[in-house]
C-alpha cells in the first residue's frame, strides 16, 4: 500500500506509517499515513522559518491564484474529498460532502481576502506628521487541529494563514489524516513555493508536543479539547507567542412554551445527534419549560425512531459510527454515570450491530437531567443529550449560562421579546434562534467564550486578528 508522507520543505518524506482505519467498518484501511517524528518536526519548523521572509512579501496575486486554485480543486473533487472524510471521520455522504464544499469556500473567500489588503493612512497629532497603520504577518504559524472536521477546520486555518502572509507547520489529529493530506497536496500543486507550507502527521505527543516545545512559531492556532489546550496555553507563555485556542462545549437549547414544536424537535435532534454528537456546537442540555416539556419529550422521541445508524455510505443513513473505541466507550461510560446520577434513559443507550463491524451507538437521550449532574456539565462529545426541566424563561436561561463553557446557544421561541432578551443575555460567541445550535456560515466569526475559547475569533474578516500583527509607522512629511 502507498504510503502516504510528510511534506516538509517541499519535498514528500517519511518511511514510519499508521493504518487510517474507517469507524464504520474497522476491516477498511482507508490509507497508511506518515507518523512523523520530532526531528521531521523540528525540519519543518525550520524549513517554515526559512521560507517566511519571501512568502510575507510575496505579492497578493499569487496568493490570490494559489488560494483560489485549491478552492476550485477541492469544489471540483468534493465527492471523492466527501467520500474519503465519511471514510475516515465516519459523518454521513451528504454531512462529509457539504464540509467538504464548506472547505472550498473558505479557501474562495480567502482568496479575496488576499486582493482586499488594506491599512490605514490617518493624520498625526503633530502637525507635518503622517500616521500609517497596517497589517503585517506574523511568521511560523503552528497549526494543531481535531478529529471531528477533517477538512473545514484545516482548511479555515490554513487559508487565512497564507492569505496573510505566514509560513505553517501543520498537524492534524492522528485519527483523520487523508482529508489533510489532501489540501496540503492541492495546495503544494497550486505552486505553493518550498517550505510555506510543512505537513507532518503523528502523534499529539511527539509532533504537536515538539511544536509547543519551539520558540520558531510565532502563533499555534490550536482546535480540539480543553486539556491539550491549557498545555498550548502554558507552553506559549514561555515562548511569548500568539495563541487561539477553540476548545469544548456544552452548549444548551433552550424550548419555551410558545416555541413551534416542529421547528424545536428538529433543531435539538440535529444539535445533538447529527454528525454523531461529535461537533463542538452540538447541544447537548436540552433545557425545556415545563408547559411544553412533555410534548417535546414524547415529539423527540418520535423522531429519534427515525433516525437510522449505519455506515456512513449508506443511503438513508442519518447518524455515522462513533469515531474510534475509545469515544465510544467515553459515551458509554457516561450513559452508565447519567443512569447512576438518576436521569431517566428516555431512548436509546446501546450499542447497534449492523453489517460492517463500526462503532454503532444509538443517539441516546436522558430526561428528568438536572444541570448538576455530570452529564450535564462535562463534555460527553458523542450521541448523547439531556433534558433538563425548568419552570420559565428566567430559569432557562440561568441554567443555559451556569456552564463552565460559552461556545453556542440556543432557542426555540416564538416570542420576540425573549429572542431578543436571549440574544443579548446568553453566554457564548453564538446564539442561534429556532436554529440548531451547530451549523454556521464560512464568512462571519467563529468561537466561543468563557472555558470554549481563548484569543481571537477565527473566519472572516475577523481572523486577520490572529494571523497578522499590527504596525503604526510615523513619516515626518
Ligand atoms: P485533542 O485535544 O485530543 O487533540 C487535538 C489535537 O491536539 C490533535 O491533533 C492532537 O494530536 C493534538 N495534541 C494532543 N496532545 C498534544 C500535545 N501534548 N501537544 C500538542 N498537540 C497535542 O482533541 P480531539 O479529541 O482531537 O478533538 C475533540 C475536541 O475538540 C473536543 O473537546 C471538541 O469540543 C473540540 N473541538 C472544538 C471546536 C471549536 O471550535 N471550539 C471544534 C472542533 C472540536
Amino acid at each position: 500500500m502507498t504510503i502516504y508522507q510528510n511534506l516538509i520543505a517541499g519535498e514528500w518524506t517519511g518511511a514510519d506509517a499508521v493504518e487510517n482505519i474507517n469507524p464504520s467498518d474497522t476491516k477498511e484501511v482507508v490509507g497508511l499515513y506518515a507518523s512523523g517524528s520530532a526531528a521531521d518536526t523540528k525540519n519543518a519548523i525550520a524549513a517554515a522559518k526559512a521560507a517566511f521572509p519571501a512568502w510575507s512579501r510575496s505579492g497578493i496575486w499569487e496568493r490570490h491564484v494559489i488560494l483560489k486554485k485549491a478552492g476550485d480543486e477541492i469544489m471540483a473533487r468534493k465527492d471523492e474529498l466527501g467520500a474519503l472524510l465519511a471514510r475516515e471521520e465516519g459523518k454521513t455522504l451528504p454531512e462529509a460532502i457539504g464540509e467538504t464544499i464548506r472547505a472550498s469556500q473558505i479557501f474562495e473567500f480567502f482568496a479575496g481576502e488576499a486582493l482586499r489588503l488594506a491599512g490605514e493612512v490617518v493624520p498625526s497629532v503633530r502637525p507635518n506628521i503622517g500616521v500609517e497603520i497596517t497589517r503585517e504577518p506574523l511568521g511560523v504559524i503552528g497549526i494543531i487541529t481535531p478529529w471531528n472536521f477533517p477538512i473545514a477546520i484545516p482548511a479555515w486555518k490554513i487559508a487565512p494563514a497564507l492569505c496573510y502572509g505566514n509560513t505553517i507547520v501543520f498537524k492534524p489529529a492522528e485519527l483523520v489524516p487523508g482529508c489533510s493530506w489532501a489540501i496540503v497536496d492541492i495546495l503544494h500543486r497550486a505552486g505553493l513555493p518550498k517550505g510555506v507550507l510543512n505537513l507532518v502527521m503523528g502523534k499529539g505527543s511527539i509532533v504537536g508536543q515538539t511544536m509547543l516545545d519551539s520558540p520558531d512559531l510565532a502563533g499555534i492556532t490550536f482546535t480540539g479539547s480543553v486539556g491539550t489546550g491549557k498545555r498550548v496555553a502554558v507552553s506559549s507563555i514561555e515562548h511569548n507567542r500568539k495563541i487561539q485556542l477553540e476548545m469544548g462545549g456544552k452548549n444548551p437549547m433552550v424550548i419555551l412554551d410558545d416555541a413551534d414544536l416542529s421547528v424545536a424537535v428538529e433543531a435539538a435532534a440535529n444539535s445533538a445527534f447529527f454528525s454523531t454528537g461529535q461537533r463542538c456546537t452540538a447541544s447537548s442540555r436540552l433545557i425545556v419549560t415545563e408547559g411544553i416539556h412533555d410534548r417535546f419529550v414524547a415529539a423527540m422521541t418520535e423522531k429519534l425512531k427515525t433516525l437510522n445508524v449505519d455506515h456512513a455510505l449508506k443511503t438513508g443513513t442519518h447518524i455515522g459510527p462513533v469515531v474510534d473505541e475509545r469515544q465510544l466507550k467515553t459515551d458509554t461510560d457516561y450513559i452508565e454515570i447519567g443512569k447512576k446520577e438518576g436521569a431517566k434513559l428516555a431512548f436509546g443507550g446501546e450499542l447497534i450491530a449492523r453489517d460492517t463491524p463500526g462503532f454503532y451507538l444509538q443517539p441516546t437521550l436522558f430526561t428528568e437531567a438536572t444541570n448538576q449532574m455530570r452529564i450535564s456539565r462535562e463534555e460527553i462529545f458523542g450521541p448523547v443529550a439531556s433534558v433538563i426541566r425548568v419552570k420559565d424563561y428566567e430559569e432557562a436561561l440561568a441554567v443555559a449560562n451556569d456552564t463552565p463553557f460559552g461556545l453556542s446557544s440556543g432557542i426555540a421561541t416564538t416570542s420576540l421579546k425573549h429572542a431578543t432578551h436571549f440574544k443579548r443575555n446568553a453566554e457564548a460567541g453564538m446564539v442561534m434562534v429556532n436554529l440548531p445550535t451547530a451549523g454556521v456560515d464560512f464568512h462571519v466569526p467563529f468561537g466561543g467564550r468563557k472555558g470554549s475559547s481563548y484569543g481571537s475569533r477565527e473566519q472572516g474578516k475577523y481572523a486577520a486578528e490572529f494571523f497578522t500583527t499590527v504596525k503604526t509607522a510615523y513619516t515626518l512629511a
